[in-house]
């Protein structure tokens, strides 16, 4: 009840005490040892083990809006490592292996849930590659197995494994140690690490164009003025095309519009993630209770983090065939986010033709799974001037070489 007028608390001053921030919010300094563009979870990631991993902590992460308002705020979270080639397996299991002990390593709650992955099979044809896979996925020391349509229902009984529909399930490959964790919570965890070594985490602060000299980086002229680097990391995911426009580099990239979209709050009924290339959706249940549902890219190109009706109509249509149940639900949400993708669906990690400037991008709709791996190798190639082993592929000689890695089966519908 209120006392008398005069000794009234002031109004929320019965509040409990603001919690503790995360993170510092400091000036930029005049120049770093290091100077990661983009604040998203591989940025992040980046700063923290060039931290943790190689004692660099002159280093600032510049971020043109809020920490992980990009793709890492935007992402559907699947975690999974059952990729078709060598090189795709390596860097993903490294990265699946890091999240299994990330929250330890943080010190910060990330709701890693393991909850398996099934990728659905609709025609012979995609038994044959998915059987292929995960013989390919065994002999990398990935987990995986085949399913029959009996043991997918199995997994997740409100799959509809009718064969009467239009594309009936002949099957599964599943991956028991993939599944997702809390987007958000995985960006702090790291930006609250990093700052703890001495990164700065410098929001608001869009860098418009990159300082060279002698053909080489020295810097980044930003909004908040320029400041010198030694070295300049990109990891500005769907704008990278942009940024290293401004070193006259022209990346193999487009960028593209995904999008996806929950449900409301419903009791658990989706145990594990379901993934479909054919029927062009992909489906989890949320900690909260939302039904997450993705689909593939917007074919236009463009840089609006902005969705479109007609894929939402599709991605639903899609959806219902495969999970009659969901009729019933309600969409709550649905936003959109830009991925950068490369001619053979698989990123681009290394250096670049610009001394000193080095390129993470083109991880398309799958980065997110990444996030620890790349940070990890991206951070490794920065400090060493040399590409980490599990990255050493994706270089983008590549592209000139011809020593592509194609992923589009296992990239699938996203993801
Ligand atoms: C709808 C959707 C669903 C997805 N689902 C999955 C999934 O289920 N599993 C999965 O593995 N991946 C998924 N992805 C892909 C994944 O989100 C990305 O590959 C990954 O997040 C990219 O790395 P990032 O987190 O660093 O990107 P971002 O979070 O986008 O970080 C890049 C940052 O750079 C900043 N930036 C850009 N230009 C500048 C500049 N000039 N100066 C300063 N800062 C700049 C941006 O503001 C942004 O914050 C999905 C993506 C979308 C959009």
């Amino acid at each position: 009840m209120a006392g008398p007028v005069g000794t009234r608390p002031a109004p929320g001053g019965d509040l409990p005490e603001h919690p503790d921030r995360l993170w510092r919010n400091p000036e930029p300094k005049a120049s770093y040892d290091v100077i990661v563009v983009g604040g998203g979870g591989h940025g992040l990631a980046t700063a923290y083990y060039l931290a943790k991993n190689h004692g660099i902590t002159n280093v600032a992460v510049l971020e043109r809006g809020w920490l992980a308002g990009g793709n890492m705020a935007r992402n559907t979270t699947i975690i999974r490592s059952n990729y078709l080639w060598d090189e795709s397996a390596g860097i993903y299991e490294h990265s699946l292996k890091l999240w299994e002990s990330l929250e330890q390593e943080l010190d910060y709650p990330i709701l890693f849930s393991q909850r398996g992955v099934l990728n659905l099979a609709h025609s012979l044809q995609d038994v044959r590659d998915s059987v292929r896979r995960v013989h390919a996925n065994r002999l990398n020391g990935v987990d995986a197995e085949w399913l029959t349509p009996a043991q997918v229902r199995e997994v997740c009984p409100i799959v509809n494994i009718s064969p009467d529909v239009r594309y009936p399930v002949h099957g599964a490959t599943y991956q028991p140690r993939a599944g997702i964790a809390k987007h958000d919570y995985v960006a702090w965890g790291y930006a609250r690490a990093a700052d703890a070594l001495g990164v700065d985490l410098i929001q608001h602060c869009e860098v418009q164009g990159l300082q060279i000299s002698n053909g080489r980086v020295t810097g980044v002229h930003t909004d908040l003025g320029t400041i010198g680097a030694g070295k300049v990391a990109l990891s500005a995911a769907g704008h990278t095309s942009v940024v290293a426009a401004g070193a006259g580099i022209d990346l193999p990239l487009q960028s593209h519009p995904l999008q996806a979209l929950v449900s409301e709050l419903l009791e658990p009924v989706h145990p594990t993630v379901v993934m479909s290339n054919a029927v062009h959706v992909y489906v989890s249940q949320a900690h909260k209770g939302e039904l997450v549902m993705g689909a593939g890219i917007d074919t236009w190109n463009g840089y609006g983090q902005r969705g479109a009706f007609h894929i939402i109509e599709r991605q639903m249509s899609a959806a219902l065939e495969l999970f009659p149940v969901f009729a019933r639900a309600h969409v709550l949400r649905t936003w959109g986010g830009i991925v950068d993708v490369t001619p053979d669906a698989s990123p681009i990690v290394g250096l670049a033709p610009v001394e000193n400037l080095y390129l993470n991008c083109g991880w398309g709709t799958g980065g997110f799974k990444a996030t620890p791996g790349v940070g990890w190798c991206y951070a490794h190639t920065v400090a060493h001037g040399e590409p980490h082993p599990l990255n050493a592929p994706f270089s983008l000689e590549r592209f000139v070489t011809g020593a592509l890695v194609d992923e589009h089966g296992a990239a699938a519908v996203a993801h």
